[in-house]
């Protein structure tokens, strides 16, 4: 089975079919169960089709050596999305998905002065009928022990500034260091794939976030989550 990844980049389009063989090679969970990472790739390619499949290390994205593009897995080798060329897996390598999600702009709230800094800083606003949202970039890194222990789910750390909640560390607005939501207690993590991370937790925890970049007292935003 093959799965087509696609990147857009002003008005042009780019499509590969990520290369599995390959990605598998870089990450010692996936050396060892090629099939777990096929039923990933299926599932976000479901759920979140917009994401890519990327090298990472240290928990980020590993960029390009010649234009700073992220690296992903195509026609047999790790290669740069943007100008193909070839990237040497590095040590500790990692499989990550980097993309955004949308989240919902509640009108007048404190965080509309912010949104031109925002806009500026690569976090744009789009408009469905009424409904304003945000798009926010994130990073899953899989540890290299996946699904053994949990991915981390990382924001921009200048993003969180922008907003005005973090960098963090911090309990109250459930983030750990350098930018890393908080999205399950000690011994809660039952091996979910990221797609269902994503939806389940990541979701959530931005919006909660969203809330008290727009006025809400951080106790309230997170009222409900499970720890
Ligand atoms: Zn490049």
């Amino acid at each position: 089975m093959t799965y087509t990844q696609h990147r857009y980049s002003g008005t042009s389009e780019r499509t590969w079919q990520v290369d599995l063989a390959t990605a598998s090679s870089v990450a010692p969970w996936a050396q060892r169960a090629p099939a777990l990472l096929a039923g990933e790739v299926a599932a976000m390619g479901e759920s979140f089709p917009h994401w890519l499949l990327a090298l990472g290390q240290h928990d980020a994205p590993v960029a390009c050596g010649t234009c700073g593009n992220p690296v992903v897995f195509a026609a047999g080798a790790a290669r740069c999305v943007a100008c193909d060329t070839p990237a040497d897996p590095p040590p500790g390598a990692q499989l990550v998905w980097v993309g955004h999600l949308p989240t919902l702009l509640r009108p007048a709230s404190a965080l509309d002065a912010r949104l031109p800094a925002l806009a500026a800083a690569g976090f744009p606003t789009f408009t469905v009928g009424a409904a304003h949202y945000l798009l926010v970039m994130l990073l899953l890194a899989y540890p290299a022990e996946w699904p053994h222990e949990e991915p981390s789910v990382r924001y921009s750390p200048h993003f969180l500034r922008l907003i005005g909640v973090g960098p963090g560390p911090s309990g109250i607005t459930h983030l750990l260091s350098a930018g890393r939501a908080c999205l399950y207690a000690p011994g809660q993590y039952q091996g979910t794939g990221a797609a269902a991370v994503l939806q389940q937790r990541a979701v959530n925890h931005l919006a909660s976030l969203m809330k008290i970049a727009g006025g809400t007292p951080p106790t309230e935003a997170f009222i409900g989550r499970i720890h």
